[in-house]
């Protein structure tokens, strides 16, 4: 069976052909760490991580890539506004390097919690500044940049395929992206490819360069270790449908101004995730979290499902309406499915005759460009139809929670009495008094305990949230 994708190079859905038989290297841009993820970015890991499984079901190979941002990005995709790292640092009074570590570590910890795989590789663009810097002089060699103010630029102009994956002329790209006028741009699409001089004083984050001590711009990172560790012909690159324009532009324009050919043979974007008709962004202030979706009574496996619901190319409109309908269709399938465990009698012989037409069916979904609402209707009628016995039906929610990664077979969350959230609250605040003593063994040991209770602590902005261990 083929695996139909949607290609955002080409506008069209085609079968996946890999550049080698069997594999699938797969690179994703991943966050830039100053601040706490918000929904709108995870709903984007949730449908990569869909693919990354999905290809696997289709028995890939499959190779996962993904950077974090640590060090470069501006306030806009396009070099203008605050730098994104000094302004957390900023903000919450910390280094810029204690601000990297803390949000990369709590990015980590909402993919955890919502059952997205950790990439295989997962880069730092701090730690790649030397490939960075030799991609840029590579195109330099090949006359593909200038100096201007001191500053590295990409000319757009030397490189004729420029719009093509946003599919726009270059004026519609110029009016879509509020360029502020950066006077030393040969042309305002032009991007920096490493700054030397910049416009923020005391920039911690600097390193020597052939052009002299700076850092490096924002896009050169994603073509640089993507490369690195996929080779220089690249099977898939996703992110969010807000990077089409500006970063994944920039992306092609040199990486294959490097290499003199294609580089990513199939490009898959995410869509938006909207509140009251606009899209969720950190610059905006008041974003939601994962965090704060728990403390309102709601599992991050509730999220999940609500974003399996839809298909990750449709906008997925978000309301603590729609995503309390979503927790009380999945806790149904839940329960339904944990009475059907409980009919299971042991030594009844599975038949895959019965089993077959429904994981093809189900595999026809998923290999329809990830069409996971239809892939969900195709549990829902495994565990209606009474032709098949519960045993069957297990190993095949199992087969299907390989991609979905709802945790189907666990059983439905323990509710927890007053009198123990009571003792959870207590030992939460012992430990936080021994955190504040810097005493870190008592303060781990108590941790400790209450993952033995099955409950997992979150420290954050100076507190402490907690959830139950499913
Ligand atoms: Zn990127």
């Amino acid at each position: 069976m083929d695996f139909y994708i949607y290609n955002t190079l080409t506008g069209e859905k085609a079968a996946f052909k890999p550049v080698s038989a069997g594999k699938a290297g797969i690179y994703a841009c991943g966050p830039t760490v100053y601040n706490y993820a918000h929904i709108g970015n995870l709903r984007t890991y949730v449908f990569e991580d869909i693919l990354v499984k999905s290809l696997q079901y289709f028995r890939y190979q499959v190779k996962h890539v993904m950077n974090v941002t640590d060090v470069g990005h501006l306030e806009s995709d396009s070099d203008t506004g605050e730098d994104k790292m000094a302004k957390g640092s900023e903000r919450e009074g910390k280094s810029v390097w204690e601000i990297a570590r803390f949000y990369e570590n709590a990015f980590f910890e909402d993919c955890r919690r919502l059952n997205i795989r950790r990439p295989d590789v997962v880069c730092r663009a701090t730690e790649h500044i030397e490939d960075m810097i030799s991609l840029i002089r590579a195109l330099e060699r090949k006359g593909y940049t200038y100096t201007a103010n001191g500053n590295v630029y990409f000319s757009i102009d030397k490189f004729p395929d420029y719009s093509k994956l946003a599919d726009m002329t270059l004026d519609e790209l110029q009016a879509g992206s509020r360029i502020e006028v950066d006077p030393h741009k040969k042309n305002p699409l032009d991007f920096v490819l490493w700054f030397t001089n910049s416009k923020f004083k005391n920039q911690i984050m600097q390193w020597a360069s052939p052009w002299g001590t700076g850092f490096p711009g924002w896009h050169i990172e994603c073509s640089a270790m993507s490369m690195k560790y996929l080779g220089d012909s690249i099977d898939i690159h996703c992110g969010g449908i807000d990077h089409i324009p500006v970063h994944h532009t920039n992306e092609i324009a040199q990486s294959e101004a490097a290499t003199g050919h294609q580089w990513v043979n199939y490009w898959l974007h995410g869509e938006f995730l909207v509140v009251d008709g606009s899209k969720m962004a950190k610059s905006g202030g008041g974003f939601l979290t994962l965090t704060r979706l728990i403390e309102k009574g709601f599992n991050a496996l509730d999220f999940r499902f609500l974003c399996l619901q839809s298909r990750y190319r449709k906008q997925l409109r978000f309301s603590f309406e729609t995503l309390s309908d979503a927790q009380t269709a999945y806790r149904k399938l839940k329960g339904r499915i944990q009475s059907m465990v409980e009919g299971i009698h042991e030594g009844q012989p599975v038949r895959p005759e019965k089993m077959i037409p429904y994981k093809n069916l189900f595999a026809g979904h998923i290999g329809d460009d990830l069409n996971t609402p239809n892939a969900l209707t195709v549990l829902w009628d495994v565990l209606k139809d009474e032709a098949l016995h519960p045993g069957e039906k297990q190993l095949l929610v199992e087969d299907f929670d390989r991609i979905f990664s709802l945790d189907l077979l666990t059983p439905p969350e323990k509710q927890i009495p007053i009198s123990d959230e009571v003792r959870i609250k207590e030992l939460v605040e012992e430990r936080n008094r021994y955190r504040e003593e810097k005493n870190w063994a008592e303060a781990d040991r108590i941790r400790r305990l209450l993952f033995e209770m099955g409950i997992i602590l979150s420290d954050a902005n100076g507190g402490t949230t907690w959830e139950v261990r499913l």
